[in-house]
């Protein structure tokens, strides 16, 4: 045995289909958890004894409590959901345990030879693998008792082939080794194949939801557990009282008991699944072991045989929360989807609109505000420093001969030369300045708590900076020259568009008397 191989009990699941070698059923065989495979020989040792000794236990204790109700062989077989949720847990690698528990209970327990013993525990192994590889060949990807079609899967394998096959190998060893004649084979299949059944019904989803081998779909998220709690326990505690009197004969309690089914969904819907079946499990027992005792409602003269009846109270009990929570999953996760496709839809759209309000606001040349954009920060800013009482200053400017730039070095040149005027003027100004392109090459910018003279200096600053700029013209050489023209707010403030006019008549003036110079509006 290969250190790699053995696989037992993990809390890692890979479920995706797309790492499972080989194609079809086939694939199915490998166990759901490659995590466990890891962990070495010793681990695969403990995870077949554990099971082997809870078959044992579980069937001694199942068969002891039904003979003592002489009732033989058991009517209904609880270790069938242990080997079911074994071979779900690790495939192939637990079937050892199944067999050898199987084959110790029906040894020791129950005195069959070691034979027939060896023939229905090849039935109890072999069943549960089947039936394993059946389900997980119709899972659901997102689980099998999130959807109905896991729910049916569950039904067509873990359950039905699973007991097909059981039931068949043992009826098969009856007839082989005891001799069994063949007219009661049928009775014996139909009955070992309803045990089976049964056992895995009763069993089986609480101990994989509880080893975590499958997800539970989400319930609604309780808001008052102590009411959960209440009804939980209440409708326990009610199986446990209907089913441990003796009702007088006549009432319709055989009917009413079903309503059972009520309660055991309001906990599927609002706490969970697993809490749900659990109690359904616990229900099973309470049900099974009252009958049995000859108490509760299926005692009454009208139903023909009682086990009978618990079987059919538990199945349809069973079918009724698995198919209603799948069904409910698949809506509550389809309902997940949309919502976060919405809130995905939500986003872009916020991303393009700001993008697209970017867009309205940037020139898309030199990437400064324009002229629309320039005249609302500036509206609002100019609004600020007047009523905080602090001086403001525009400064206006507009690049001498830009148009000789553009005939002679090309329009392409051009743009380069107003980029390198917008990249050059951001160095030089602080965070606070406001500056934007007012169309063409004229720019302006507007200067927060500044003065007349501090104004003047930072257009000196501009006028150096724009200096380094060598023009492109050949045989030239020339540098980048501008005209400034500065306008500064009064204490009592002023609209926008007279500063601007203002700026404006301070830069012609500036251009008037021989460009590359800076004037101040009087
Ligand atoms: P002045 O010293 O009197 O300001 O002369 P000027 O040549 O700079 O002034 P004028 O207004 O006559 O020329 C401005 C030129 O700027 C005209 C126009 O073709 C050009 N222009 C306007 N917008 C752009 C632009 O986005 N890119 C380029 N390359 N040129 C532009
Ligand atoms: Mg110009
Ligand atoms: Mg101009």
């Amino acid at each position: 045995m290969s250190a790699t191989l053995p696989c037992a009990l993990s809390g890692h699941m890979d479920h995706s289909p797309s790492s499972w070698p080989g194609t079809g059923l086939l694939r199915s065989l490998r166990p759901w958890n490659p995590g466990w495979c890891r962990r070495g020989l010793r681990f695969w040792l403990a995870g077949n004894l554990l099971v082997m000794l809870c078959y044992l236990a579980l069937g001694w204790a199942v068969g002891r409590f039904f003979a003592s109700f002489g009732l033989f062989p058991a009517p209904i077989w609880l270790p069938a959901g242990l080997a079911a949720a074994a071979a779900m847990a690790g495939g192939w690698r637990l079937l050892p345990g199944i067999f050898l528990g199987s084959f110790l209970v029906n040894a020791l327990a129950y005195q069959a030879g070691a034979g027939l013993s060896a023939v229905i525990s090849l039935g109890n192994a072999l069943g549960p693998l089947a039936g394993m590889v059946l389900t997980r060949h119709f899972r659901p990807a997102s689980g099998l008792f999130t959807r109905f079609q896991g729910v049916v899967a569950f039904l067509a394998g873990c359950v039905l082939l699973h007991a097909f096959v059981t039931a068949s190998c043992g009826t098969f060893g009856l007839w082989w080794l005891e001799g069994v004649p063949p007219a009661a084979l049928p009775a014996h299949w139909s009955s070992w194949l309803l045990c089976d059944a049964g056992g895995t019904f009763y069993f089986a989803p609480s101990l994989i939801l509880w080893l975590g081998l499958e997800r539970t779909p989400a319930g609604r998220g309780t808001r008052l557990p102590l009411l959960d709690g209440a009804v939980w326990l209440g409708t326990a505690l009610l199986a446990a009282l209907v089913f441990s009197i003796r009702l007088p004969p006549g009432l319709p309690s055989a009917q009413l008991i079903f309503l059972l089914a009520v309660p055991l969904s309001w906990i599927a819907l609002r706490i969970s699944l697993r809490a749900a079946y659990t109690l359904l499990t616990l229900l099973c027992i309470i049900a099974s072991a009252g009958t049995v005792s000859g108490y509760g409602p299926f005692q009454s003269g009208g139903v023909a045989n009682p086990m009978q009846s618990v079987g059919m109270l538990i199945v349809l009990c069973a079918m009724n929360i698995l198919t209603l929570l799948a069904l409910v999953s698949e809506r509550r996760e389809a309902e997940a989807a949309l919502a976060d496709a919405n809130r995905l839809l939500e986003w872009r759209v916020a991303e393009r609109t700001a993008e697209l309000k970017r867009q309205a606001e940037t020139d898309a040349l030199t990437g400064i505000a324009n002229r629309r954009s320039f005249m609302n920060q500036a509206e609002i800013l100019l609004r600020r420093e007047a009523e905080a009482g602090r001086p403001c200053a525009l400064l206006a400017f507009d690049l001498d001969h830009f148009k000789s730039i553009n005939d002679r070095a090309g329009h392409a040149a051009g743009d380069a030369v107003l980029r390198l005027t917008a990249e050059r003027c951001t160095q030089a100004l602080r965070q606070a300045d406001l500056f934007g392109r007012l169309g063409g090459e004229e720019f302006a910018i507007l200067l927060p708590a500044t003065s007349a003279e501090e104004a003047h200096a930072v257009a000196e600053r501009l006028r150096a900076a724009l200096a380094t700029i060598i023009l492109p013209l050949e045989g030239l050489g020339s540098r980048l020259s501008a005209s400034f023209g500065i306008a500064t707010m009064p204490p009592g403030g002023l609209p926008l568009e007279t500063l601007l006019h203002r700026a404006d008549g301070a830069l012609y003036q500036a251009k008037g008397s021989g460009r590359d110079r800076i004037c101040a509006a009087g």
